[in-house]
């Protein structure tokens, strides 16, 4: 991948970060990578995220320009430096009244308004309908059957949060089986925040 050397995260360096993402990031990342663009929760929630993987707030900006202003249709450098700049650089507590935000966690995700059309922030396993949320699934690498139903079957259930940590134990089961071979510990607690997804999958696949 193009990671540095020194693990440090780069503009360039977070689309092969997107293997340790949770759905709701990597739902965000594609939308951010095919429009161009992300309306203001889905800025929020991304933004945040990235700030807590280690994303400095000068390669922040790089990479939110970057998404930003190249591709077709996208807006001019001008239109970012004028209209988005600021958003920005106020997450990092830059601008304004200087607050240094944190990531949201799930809790706070799942208490923002919904995802409406061309949105895409909120949590996939309450926000996408069954269909699109079984897509994902298998994008993910998760085949059809009965561990994807169960994945399903809590979604449906309202066990968002249950749903996601299925789906990270599925995701590196290989991992998590041969360390429990090896008789090391692996760390079974319900994903509450992303944040902590990422640095989970990090940790099991480095
Ligand atoms: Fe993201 Fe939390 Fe939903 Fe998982 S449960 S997709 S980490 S909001």
């Amino acid at each position: 991948g193009s990671e540095t050397n020194d693990g440090s995260v780069t503009a360039e360096s977070v689309p092969s970060l997107m293997k340790h993402m949770p759905l709701c990031m990597n739902r965000l990342m594609h939308g951010v990578m095919s429009d161009h663009h992300l309306k203001y929760q889905g800025r929020q929630q991304l933004s945040l995220f990235l700030k807590g993987i280690g994303l400095s707030a000068e390669e922040a900006l790089r990479f939110w320009q970057m998404q930003f202003t190249s591709g077709p249709g996208s807006m001019s450098i001008e239109r970012f430096n004028k209209e988005y700049k600021y958003t920005f650089r106020h997450n990092y507590g830059l601008e304004g009244g200087r607050i240094n935000y944190k990531p949201w966690d799930c809790r706070t995700i799942l208490s923002k308004p919904r995802p409406s059309k061309n949105e895409y922030h909120g949590c996939p396993y309450r926000d996408l309908h069954r269909d699109q949320l079984a897509d994902q699934l298998q994008k993910m690498g998760l085949d059809q059957g009965a561990r994807l139903d169960d994945v399903l079957e809590l979604s449906d259930r309202g066990e968002y949060q249950v749903a996601c940590t299925k789906v990270f134990e599925l995701v590196h089961r290989e991992k998590i089986s041969a360390l429990l071979k090896n008789g090391d510990t692996v760390d079974e607690t319900s994903i509450t925040h992303p944040n902590l997804y990422y640095s989970r999958s990090l940790y099991l696949e480095s």
